[in-house]
């Protein structure tokens, strides 16, 4: 259980990083900023507007570039489109959020009503609560599994930071980009 949990947070973790080019608007350098890790963000824009979390700056200034980062997010991502297994998961996850505890709720008051059942169908419909945190887990396992596969075969995705709620990705050995959701 323990490796099978760290195996499920590997899968989760983001690999952060900036591989692409920046124009510096302080010194007019064009290349690759220096990256200095990530911080966590406070907030995620939503929307179409981008969240950088990396720190990046220019190599020759040291000018901070993370609103160029933003802005070179948005050119890259803004066309790519989440994939269809990423949002027929989407939509499985929310129907059976959503549509599944009603039809339940729907069945047991029908139920209740015409007298096939009492306590018992209320303490059914408690205990498929339990279900939920699996099914979350199973649900981004999924979803993230996208992560670690690549057409080039060597798939080494880095998280360049969120465009509205969608986790933005390039994979660092053939340059493929890929947006999720969860
Ligand atoms: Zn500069
Ligand atoms: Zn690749």
């Amino acid at each position: 259980m323990l490796t099978f949990l760290k195996q499920y947070s590997q899968r989760l973790q983001h690999q952060h990083g900036w591989e692409a080019e920046l124009d510096c608007p302080a010194c007019g350098n064009h290349g690759l900023p220096d990256y200095a890790g990530w911080t966590p963000g406070s907030t995620i824009h939503f929307g179409t507007r981008p969240t950088i979390l990396v720190s990046v700056s220019c190599p020759r200034c040291d000018q901070d570039l993370k609103q160029q980062a933003g802005e070179k997010l948005i050119e890259f991502f803004s066309h790519v489109t989440t994939r269809m297994r990423n949002r027929r998961l989407i939509t499985l996850f929310i129907s059976l959020l959503v549509d599944l505890p009603w039809l339940l709720c729907a069945v047991i008051w029908a139920g209740v009503q015409l007298g096939w059942w009492g306590h018992t169908a209320f303490l059914a419909l408690n205990r498929l609560t339990l279900l939920l945190p699996p099914a979350i887990f199973w649900f981004n396992w999924q979803i993230h599994g996208a992560r670690r596969c690549c057409e080039c075969g060597q798939p080494a995705s880095v998280f360049m930071g969120l465009l509205g709620r969608s986790y933005c990705y390039r994979c660092s050995t053939c340059g493929k980009l890929l947006r999720l959701r969860d």
